[in-house]
């Protein structure tokens, strides 16, 4: 699957201007650098496909990525600025609410959380639009090769513990990072088989 070429095609402001449903979607979201550019790019080899967030122009917007005509990557934005006031938070909340619950053929969303970081409000708010919409989502730690291996087994005990409260999470967490491709391929792997499915 992830041999084919991808290519970005499509940039969405507000949820009634997406492109048709037509292909199986999975959707990557995640805290502002969390690392998701830098993730997408591993996974399709690309260098420059996805953008980070902290360079302007496809920020606030959800883009739709085509690979191999076979499956949607979709980049949300990234959550959870500090500095954002509370309309444009709720603004965030409801166009991602509205697209997580109004797309037929999204498949899973891979949640994307900083193995350096703790757990924050904002995440769990997102776990909870994601119940609530009823879209099966999957942790995916990023940036696993800048802790050390106790850390890492305290953090997979952290978020277990979140995730077991929460219905629309699936059980297993893939630990990733971009340094040393440390679990791109079982990510592949992942979004091959939910696409099979
Ligand atoms: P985004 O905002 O979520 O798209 O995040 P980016 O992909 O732009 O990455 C944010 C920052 O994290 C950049 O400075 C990256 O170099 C860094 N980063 C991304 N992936 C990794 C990783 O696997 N390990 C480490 N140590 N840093 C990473």
């Amino acid at each position: 699957l992830f041999a084919a070429p991808c290519a970005f095609f499509f940039g969405a402001q507000h949820v009634d201007q997406l492109p048709p449903p037509d292909r199986p979607e999975i959707a990557f979201a995640g805290r502002s650098n969390v690392g998701k550019s830098s993730l997408i790019n591993a996974l399709t080899g690309r260098t420059r496909l996805a953008r980070s967030s902290s360079e302007p122009g496809r920020t606030k917007q959800l883009n739709f990525f085509d690979l191999g005509g076979r499956v949607t990557l979709v980049d949300m934005p990234g959550y959870g600025f500090a500095k954002a006031a509370k309309a444009v938070k709720e603004d965030w909340q409801q166009t991602m609410f509205a697209y997580l619950r109004g797309r037929p053929t999204l498949a899973r969303v891979l949640l994307l959380l900083d193995a350096r970081i703790e757990l924050k409000a904002s995440d769990r708010e997102v776990m909870e639009l994601l119940d609530r919409a009823a879209v099966v989502f999957q942790v995916v730690l990023t940036k696993c090769d800048a802790v050390k291996p106790g850390a890492l087994a305290a953090k997979n005990r952290e978020v277990s513990a979140e995730i077991g409260k929460h219905p629309a999470a699936y059980p297993v967490i893939v630990e990733t990072s971009n340094e040393t491709g440390l679990g791109v391929d079982i990510l592949r792997a992942s979004i091959a088989r939910v696409i099979a499915e």
